[in-house]
């Protein structure tokens, strides 16, 4: 297991990794390290090599390629020969003026070109930026998972930075608070329910089964929301007033439009009743949603209650 041990001289974390010794020694610069004398086919990261590296994490990709071969021209991988380890507890402890806690965390490694030549000379503006991208983007898959682990409120920056494998200067270089952190992960994670939300709706044929599909979707997908970032029961209720805050009012309404034209569509193909309040069947299906969520009720509850909704809006 690494280990984290704080250096008390200039107050800098440092990790102790006797595993990396096993790595390939990849800087010992010998005559067939020139340009003109490597061997393309055996570079674990070079395009159509994919196989040689751990399954990719990320990668930005032309459509319809295929994970974990060529088409990326960004590529995350976890690292082979991790400094840190996902799984456990930090465990901090301290020996003396000696500080210390396990190497708990993430090492990934992103490839930041599928030009094994290219350097920061050569490279384009818009590479430069997909890199960024890359990099923002990872900080908030891995972000995620950190305030899962602690929940919300008891992360700070520090925590997620060291669990993630950046210093919180590089971070802030990314996102001006934890907030703004905090916003990115919500936002991201509430884009994913609204697409879900949107496929559900494509697949389904009648209002009736548009209906239902969205609420499930709408269902499951706050319950990830409520696991992913450990926010406790009390605070389920609070989670409006946080989008709000955070400003992604907007983002959260197109959940609540597609359940509006459901019903929309539903009334005028006469399947529901017509002298329903489009706005209050709304309100109380997303009350219930959230209710169904933060009681991490069954998928047979949460079939139920949404035939109980349903059989009181239908055309008797
Ligand atoms: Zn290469």
């Amino acid at each position: 297991m690494p280990e984290l041990r704080k250096d008390p001289v200039l107050k800098r974390w440092v990790i102790i990794a006797t595993e990396r010794a096993s790595r390939p020694n990849d800087f010992k610069k010998k005559r067939d390290d020139f340009p003109a004398n490597q061997d393309l086919s055996k570079c674990p990261f070079c395009p159509g090599n994919e196989f040689m590296t751990p399954p990719e994490v990320l990668a930005y990709r032309k459509p319809g390629t295929l994970p974990n071969g060529p088409g990326w021209w960004i590529r995350v991988i976890n690292n082979k020969f991790p400094a840190l380890n996902p799984e456990g507890s930090l465990d901090k402890k301290g020996i003396g003026i000696y500080d210390m806690m396990n190497g708990i965390g993430y090492h990934e490694v992103l490839i930041e070109t599928e030009d094994h030549f290219a350097t920061s000379i050569t490279m384009s503006n818009s590479q430069f930026e997909e890199i960024i991208w890359g990099y923002r983007d990872r900080i908030i898959e891995l972000s995620k998972r950190v305030f899962s682990k602690y929940g919300v409120r008891k992360t700070i920056m520090e925590d997620i930075a060291k669990e993630i494998g950046f210093t919180a200067a590089a971070i802030y270089y990314y996102f001006d608070s934890k907030d703004e952190l905090f916003k990115a992960c919500l936002q991201d994670e509430i884009s994913k329910v609204v697409a879900m939300m949107e496929e559900e709706v494509k697949n389904a044929q009648t209002p009736h089964d548009k209906l239902k599909k969205l609420v499930e979707a709408k269902v499951e997908g706050t319950k990830k929301i409520i696991k992913n970032f450990n926010i406790g029961e009390e605070i389920v209720g609070e989670l409006r007033g946080e989008i709000e805050r955070l400003g992604l009012k907007e983002l959260a309404s197109r959940e609540i439009k597609l359940i509006e034209e459901a019903i929309k569509e539903g009334i005028e193909k006469g399947v529901f009743r017509e002298n329903l309040d489009i706005k209050r069947e709304n309100f109380i299906i997303h009350t219930l949603a959230k209710e169904l969520a933060s009681k991490s009720a069954s998928q047979k509850d949460i079939s139920d209650t949404i035939d109980i909704i349903l059989s009181g809006i239908e055309k008797k």
